[in-house]
């Protein structure tokens, strides 16, 4: 429901339009409370954009005993697969196994097994992993994803990029998603449902009085400032969450975060195949290798203390070569500094457990009410992308109290914009608009529907011939894609587009991004 009324306080307030804060807004809006969220910069410009992208049910944090963080991200892999098939999809995993592999020594799984099994001590053993994988299989009811199975590297084309002493792999399914697109298709479906969502606006100040906020936001472009009045704040500020605690809204509380940096690296593509490699480090952490934009593989994470939220995190030079060494410790052919194309960091928002290492610090989701001030608020700690569904009906539920005509959970399943389609329907959809669109190549009609789904359709609606998509950009980009994302996805400069909405970024010259900067400034 809208808020059209300047007399009456939205319902909700939301600070930050990350994954967190776009995906309460949607599940608010739906159930018929009043919305608006601000964020300061781009949609997902901050963490959201920055993860490894995989719907996952996180095989390593099993080694942390965090069965019902793991439970609720399997079982809603296949929730959110059904309800985005655009924008995600199943990928299989490849976690090669030598007797060498070590455990991190700080994890419980560790520490017992060197209690009960003294000369285990540090040791990874493969039938660990195995029963790893099997909880993984069934901890959270599988209906789409296929099962582990073991894999003869010698024989298997998955085993040809890797070094001769890797005989075996264990292969399981996990699921990949455009982070940044899930983000703006949550604003969406929230715009659609009446949520107001403005970007470039930074909430400076929130102050209570009588059961209201007053909040203040900045229009980062213009410097304007404008006054909200709502029942509710939520605190959605990701790695800034202590910040609006503390220094926008001044509420009191014991709660804090730890702020854990994550870098991954970009090369073109090293193995030609459509799965992803788990790999073990000596130091017992793991990274991933994954098939990337096509063309591309995307290498990491990292893990490091990030103390200050000031200063944009980047890929370190050392964490690039952290990088390169542990993959080539697996690739025949070694990883070098000179193979990286685009780097990315982010900054992870994690509830501050007193966990030893940033590794260690738990992944779970805390979310505190806070009655300190005049009015409610609640503030959210760490989470997950793939979480962020039911972190948004959990959020609400501790909310829910103060809104006695809310209505029920409706999410689950619930298509996102341009996703109403089969799970398994996307070559059909490719093959629709080609015929739509003769002169679009096969390469740019699947970087569309992946893109935008079913709204793809809509976007190239009798366009038929090349002039009639307006000016083309190189790379596929015509007019007719920029008018959509600015018209429909607040995308205000070239680098929303080209970094955020699209990976296009990784592909276009610097004078093809700026043709684009400068059509999308003249709109
Ligand atoms: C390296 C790395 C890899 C990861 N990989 C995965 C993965 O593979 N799978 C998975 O499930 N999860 C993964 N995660 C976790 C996931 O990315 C995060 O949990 C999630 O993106 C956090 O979303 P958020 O909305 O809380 O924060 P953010 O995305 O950071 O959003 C917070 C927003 O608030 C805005 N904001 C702050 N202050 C203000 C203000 N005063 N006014 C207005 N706006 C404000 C910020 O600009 C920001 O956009 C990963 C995280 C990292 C760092």
């Amino acid at each position: 429901m809208s808020n059209t009324d300047p007399n009456q306080p939205y319902d909700m307030f939301i600070v930050g339009g990350g994954i967190n804060g776009c995906g309460i807004a949607r599940d608010a809006a739906g159930r018929g409370l009043s919305v608006a969220l601000a964020e300061k910069d781009d949609l997902a410009q901050a963490t959201s954009s920055a993860s490894t992208k995989l719907f996952h049910g996180g095989l390593r944090y099993l080694e942390y005993f965090e069965f019902r963080l793991v439970r609720e991200a399997l079982i809603e892999r296949e929730n959110l697969l059904v309800a985005m098939p655009h924008i995600s999809w199943p990928m299989r995993f490849v976690l090669p196994y030598h007797p060498d592999m070590r455990f991190e020594s700080e994890t419980p799984t560790s520490k017992l097994l060197s209690t009960v099994m003294p000369w285990m001590k540090g040791q990874r053993p493969g039938w660990l992993l195995r029963l790893g994988l099997f909880m993984y299989d069934h901890l959270g009811g599988r209906k789409i994803l296929p099962g582990t199975k073991t894999l003869d590297l010698r024989e298997a084309k998955e085993g040809k990029p890797l070094k001769d002493k890797f005989e075996t792999a264990y292969e399981y399914s996990d699921c990949w998603v455009e982070d940044s697109r899930l983000v703006v298709l949550n604003a969406r479906d929230a715009a659609a449902r009446g949520a107001k969502i403005m970007t470039r606006s930074k909430v400076v100040s929130a102050t209570s009085a009588n059961g209201i906020w007053t909040v203040t936001t900045k229009d980062q472009n213009s410097g304007e400032t404008q006054e909200f009045q709502a029942k509710m704040l939520i605190n959605a500020g990701g790695p800034w969450v202590e910040n609006i605690i503390h220094d926008v809204a001044d509420m009191r509380t014991k709660e804090g975060i730890r702020l854990v940096r994550g870098s991954h690296i970009v090369t073109k593509k090293l193995f030609d195949h459509d799965k992803a490699y788990f790999f073990q480090g000596e130091d017992g952490r793991i990274i991933f290798a994954i098939p990337y934009e096509e063309d591309y593989t995307l290498i990491g994470t990292t893990d490091a203390d990030h103390e200050d939220i000031s200063q944009p995190p980047e890929c370190t030079p050392e964490e690039q070569k952290y990088l390169c060494d542990f993959a080539s410790n697996y690739f025949k052919t070694p990883v070098s500094e000179q193979d990286i194309l685009w780097t990315y960091s982010g900054v992870r928002p994690l509830y501050d457990d007193n966990a030893s290492s940033s590794t260690a610090a738990t992944r779970e989701y805390v979310l505190k009410l806070n009655e300190s001030a005049d009015a409610p608020a609640l503030n959210i700690f760490g989470g997950k992308i793939t979480t962020y569904r039911r972190l948004a009906e959990s959020a609400i539920a501790k909310c829910a109290h103060f809104f006695p005509h809310i209505q029920g959970e409706w999410t689950a399943r619930v298509p996102l914009p341009g996703g109403d389609f089969p799970h398994d329907g996307r070559d059909t959809l490719i093959e629709k608009l080609k015929a739509n669109s003769t002169f679009l190549d096969e390469k740019t009609a699947r970087r569309l529907i992946k893109a935008y789904g079913t709204d793809a359709l809509t976007i190239f609606s009798g366009i038929e011939s090349e002039n009639q998509a307006g000016e083309h950009f190189g790379h596929g980009i015509y007019a007719c894609e920029l008018d959509w994302v600015v018209d429909k996805e607040w995308v205000q400069t070239a680098e929303d587009y080209l970094w955020r909405r699209t990976k296009m970024g990784l592909r276009t010259s610097a004078a093809e991004a700026d043709k684009i900067a400068r059509y999308i400034a003249q709109r």
